[in-house]
């Protein structure tokens, strides 16, 4: 995965972001295997949805769950499809080897949190 340290790109307090398949990370950040397998799934996210719709799913679920949440962003953010997967198969460095398409929204963690 292409990772480029810089002060700029994520913008406030996120710590990295992954933008078609290249992380921007601030220069502080501890990036683990976990962590850049967290992105590399994300990455895989992106690629089958052809990385435009990916941002938009991921955005405007986002946004019905701060509904949902009643303003809770954090929450939110953990309940997002695309989140849910990265974060349950993000300590597995061999889950992207056995990941079926679209895992984002198959059980068993699409059914995790509701
Ligand atoms: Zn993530």
């Amino acid at each position: 995965m292409k990772i480029i340290l810089n002060n700029i790109i994520p913008f406030g307090s996120f710590g990295a972001i992954n933008l078609f398949g290249v992380l921007f990370a601030k220069p502080n950040i501890r990036l683990t295997d976990e962590v850049i397998n967290h992105e590399e799934i994300h990455t895989r996210q992106m690629r089958e949805l052809l990385y435009l719709p990916f941002y938009i799913l991921y955005v405007f679920e986002w946004m019905l769950r701060v509904i949902k949440n009643r303003g809770n962003l954090l929450r939110s953010y953990h309940e997002i499809s695309f989140e849910r997967e990265a974060y349950t198969y993000g300590h597995d460095l061999h889950y992207l080897s056995r990941r079926k398409p679209f895992a984002q929204w198959r059980a068993p963690h699409h059914s995790k949190v509701q």
